[in-house]
């Protein structure tokens, strides 16, 4: 089995360690790839060379309307290699090959968007209030960027990086996560082949404790861009505060689904599951905190249980498969552990709570999908990211016990209203607070709107106008048109 490379200064090289590391499928625990094992070293390699090429200026100074081209060829050879890189991601992550897909038909979308978007800021006359003088801003570059990934969408999440970051004339280096490199490593041949210069993206694998916290620590990146736990976005801050880098976190949720009564049954039900099983509840945004009106509550909980009784667990390559395993083994325990406090603090278990016991599962990390009633805020599992196929139900009476309950987390991801009241749903909303609220919708994204967090699910914002704004500096240029002493002194 080759031995997948890094890519720095428009090189693929091997770490100066030659460590190599197996990733697994997670389905069957299988070694898919083997890929080279960097560490600091080989980041501070990358980080040098992106400074250099940055310095040197030819990348920020290319015409944006070629860089959106380069971008743009990105996203076409991202489009002709799709089904390999599903086929990839899928064997890395297990999720099913249909969700891989409909991430990389996404993951194209956000390259196309970030391309449009490269020519159109010329940036903005000011009116200024001095006589004869000119007021302008213009959007500069911010420079070298570090980026780094989670496991759960690796390309998609890679995507809302690269695809500003290129589009604005910055130099990076990437890391994704250690665990799901593939469709990443396969990402960078196709920025090669559509002609990004050497130097300008850069590509380090490893582990977070080696090359992520050299990234985030090293004075010569001005920017990280985080996408991953909360925990590790703490680290990352601290880190980059050595020279007062620019963060952009895109943190955990504990997103609550708010069910008023008078919702439409069928399409809520169904949605709610859809807001949490997806990739077997490995999504930030996952709807894992159910907020269920109490006249509803039994019949709405028993409609769930009904459903997920039926759901098919399995290879994300068979057709008949809605649920793939967890990521690693290490995570099915945090999940089990998850469940099991729970369990202890008096939660109902509904359905689930344990590895399903079906032979041609036992090589894979599966655990059922979960569903707890009884709970309350004051419990850890109510309160905990378990970033598995796990849902807490809750109780309300009245709207703002249903609001309250929803804003009552450290995060503030997401979250959704269901009810055939508008007038309701919007009192709701403005008092939700998250950096996007779906209403009678769950997980519906794209690359036009903002997406990030209120409270400890993050800093800043990616996708749409606003992506493109984290990956630049702001300055005001004034020009007096008669210069002539003033004599103050
Ligand atoms: P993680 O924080 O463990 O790892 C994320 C990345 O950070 C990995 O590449 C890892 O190697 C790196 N890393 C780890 N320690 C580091 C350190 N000390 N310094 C620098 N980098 C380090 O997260 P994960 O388990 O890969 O992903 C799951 C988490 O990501 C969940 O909390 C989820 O909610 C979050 N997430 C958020 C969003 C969002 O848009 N807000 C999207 C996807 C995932």
């Amino acid at each position: 089995m080759n031995v997948k490379k890094m890519f720095i200064n428009g090189i693929w090289v091997e770490s100066q360690t030659n460590e190599v590391r197996e990733i697994i499928n997670p389905f069957n625990q299988e070694v898919i790839a083997k890929v080279t094992e960097g560490n600091e070293v080989d980041t501070k390699l990358a980080v040098a060379a992106a400074r250099e090429v940055f310095d040197k200026g030819e990348w920020s100074s290319t015409p944006a309307i070629e860089r959106g081209a380069v971008v743009r060829r990105i996203a076409e050879l991202i489009e002709r290699d799709k089904e390999e890189l599903a086929t990839l991601e899928s064997l890395d992550t297990g999720k099913t090959v249909e969700e891989s897909r409909a991430d990389m038909d996404d993951i194209a979308g956000v390259f196309r968007y970030y391309a449009d978007l490269a020519d159109k800021d010329g940036g903005d006359l000011i009116d200024s209030p001095i006589p004869n003088s000119i007021s302008k801003v213009i959007h500069e570059p911010v420079g070298v960027c570090g980026q780094i990934t989670p496991w759960n969408y690796p390309l998609l999440q890679a995507s809302w990086k690269l695809a500003p970051a290129l589009a604005t004339g910055n130099t990076l280096i990437m890391k994704p996560s250690e665990i799901t490199p593939l469709t990443t490593i396969k990402v960078f041949e196709l920025m090669e082949e559509a002609g990004v210069p050497a130097g300008v993206a850069n590509l380090v694998l490893g582990a977070g404790h080696t090359v992520g916290a050299e990234l985030a620590s090293n004075v010569d990146v001005d920017l990280i861009s985080f996408t991953g736990g909360l925990v590790t976005g703490k680290k990352i801050m601290q880190a980059a505060s050595v020279n007062v880098k620019k963060l952009a976190l895109e943190l955990g949720g504990k997103n609550p689904n708010i069910i008023f009564a008078d919702a439409d049954f069928e399409t809520a039900v169904d949605q709610a599951l859809n807001g949490v099983f997806f990739h077997a509840g490995q999504i930030c945004s996952a709807g894992t905190r159910l907020i269920v009106e109490e006249s509803i509550h039994d019949e709405f909980v028993n409609a769930l249980v009904e459903r997920v009784k039926k759901f098919k667990l399995g290879n994300g390559f068979d057709e008949d498969t809605q649920m793939g395993p967890l990521i690693s083994a290490e995570h099915l325990e945090k999940v089990e552990k998850y469940v099991e406090t729970g369990i202890k603090e008096g939660a109902t278990l509904a359905v689930g709570g344990s590895r399903p016991k079906n032979p041609e599962l036992q090589n894979g990390f599966f655990y059922l999908p979960t569903i707890f009633t009884d709970c309350t805020t004051d419990m850890k599992v109510v309160q905990d990211e378990a970033f598995g196929p796990v849902i807490t139900v809750e109780k309300f009476r009245t709207e703002d016990e249903a609001v309250k309950l929803a804003n009552d987390s450290i995060y503030g991801l997401a979250g959704g209203v269901w009810t055939t009241d508008i007038v309701k749903a919007d009192r709701c909303v403005a008092k939700m607070r998250m950096g996007t609220v779906w209403i009678n919708d769950y997980n519906t994204y794209f690359p036009h709107a903002p997406w990030g967090g209120y409270k400890q699910s993050g800093i800043g914002r990616e996708l749409g106008r606003i992506g493109i704004e984290e990956y630049t500096e702001t300055k005001h240029i004034f020009q007096n048109l008669k210069p002539q002493p003033i004599n103050w002194f």
